[in-house]
């Protein structure tokens, strides 16, 4: 089991509170709203501010530009991420890896600029808070290129190669072109992005341990060679629930058998309708195991108590049918998601409030990010005074 775990389930957006409900909250961020908010750097001269934001351990994540979010998304890393922005011990701070995008669509880069903006406006719909967290850009903070390069000084090539995702993602790629040297030395960019904040912790499922365990040998041999700059970054394992994709694969934009967190009204309801269910269940006669169902899953997530008390008994003698059950899943989905359009329309509507989180984000992390880099050119001696 993870460090943190959060699921609090069955209805996903009565918990959105959730590091309230699983553990009280010790210090409670200045008041302010997201929509029609002060800024962080507004805010950064205030004294309230500074107590709560000094006391934090910092926290690392980020996700590449590569399309719509999804609900596996929603309920895997984005979730986790709200739940520590709300925990009040951490100080979270989230990117958009543009950079990382290239790695694997360097041919492709029309959607990366529109693709950045909208991952924006899922974070904020889903309840990620601009003051509480600081939300910026890979590419805008320029220092993140500079450490690549420095790190990629030092980092010996059977590191990279040795790395089990390599082969894998090779694998799972099979269509693109991966030979490329940014494509073998993601992990280190991947490093820089980590300890470039002097991050505590860094969110991760169970697959990306040996990411982390990488970071964690770059940043002690950058130590060891020039002394101690980084503290050691400690892999915070996250149990998420396991969404599968309409299709019951696992939910991917690639196999295009996702529920995006934007789908609503009939898209919503076709994708919901044309879900895989328990495969034994051939007719409306058939009993039914829920359990083995990924729409029970989804009603997990989604339905009242009562309606998930209600539906095993119910599958299991056959007096429900599939086309019931799944009608009033798409109705759940529809009423938890209600709150998260409504942002998703606000912000499309106000693009101006979207760059400006963006842009104090930035101004955030450009801060810490200058202060390590110049602690880095000293610690290797490359500052040159002229
Ligand atoms: S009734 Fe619901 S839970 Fe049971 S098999 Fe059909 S869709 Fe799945």
């Amino acid at each position: 089991m993870g460090a943190f775990v959060y699921w609090q389930g069955p209805y996903f957006f009565q918990p959105v509170a959730i590091g309230s409900a699983a553990a009280p909250v010790p210090l409670t961020p200045p008041a302010v709203s997201v929509i029609g908010r002060q800024t962080g750097t507004e805010m950064a001269g205030k004294s309230a501010y500074r107590r709560y934001y000094l006391t934090r351990k910092r926290i690392l994540s980020g996700m590449r530009p590569t399309g719509k979010l999804h609900l596996g998304n929603l309920h895997g890393a984005l979730s986790n991420w709200i739940a520590l922005q709300n925990h009040g011990d951490y100080d979270c701070f989230y990117f958009v890896a543009d950079w990382h995008a290239l790695t694997s669509d360097y041919a492709t880069t029309d959607d990366i600029r529109a693709n950045t903006i909208d991952m924006m406006i899922d974070w904020l719909s889903a309840g990620l808070d601009p003051v509480k967290s600081t939300l910026f850009i890979q590419s805008n903070i320029r220092e993140h290129a500079e450490l690549f390069l420095l790190l990629s000084m030092i980092i010996p090539l059977a590191w990279l190669e040795r790395n089990p995702t390599y082969k894998e993602m090779k694998e799972e790629l099979a269509g693109k072109d991966l030979s490329t040297f940014g494509f073998l030395g993601y992990p280190v960019l991947q490093a820089a992005d980590i300890i470039m904040y002097k991050a505590y912790g860094v969110p991760v499922g169970v697959d990306q341990l040996p990411h982390v365990e990488l970071t964690r040998e770059i940043a002690r041999r950058f130590n060891f060679l020039y002394g101690e700059i980084f503290p050691i970054p400690e892999p915070l394992l996250t149990e998420v629930p396991k969404l599968l994709g309409i299709d019951g694969r696992k939910m991917s934009k690639s196999y295009d058998n996702s529920i995006f967190m934007s789908d609503r009204g009939d898209v919503l309801k076709k994708k919901v309708a044309a879900m895989f269910t328990d495969p034994q269940r051939q007719r409306k006669r058939d009993p039914g195991r829920p359990e083995l169902c990924n729409v029970f899953t989804f009603h997990q997530l989604y339905s009242t108590g009562e309606t998930v008390a209600e539906i095993p008994p119910a599958c299991r003698s056959a007096a429900i049918g599939c086309i019931e059950c799944k009608r009033r899943l798409a109705e759940a989905i529809a009423d938890g998601m209600r709150p998260i359009h409504e942002r998703r329309e606000h912000y499309l509507r106000h693009p101006e409030e979207v760059r400006a989180i963006i842009e104090d984000g930035n101004v955030r992390a450009a801060r810490i990010a200058e202060a390590t880099l110049f602690e880095v050119r000293e610690a290797m001696k490359i500052c040159h005074e002229l």
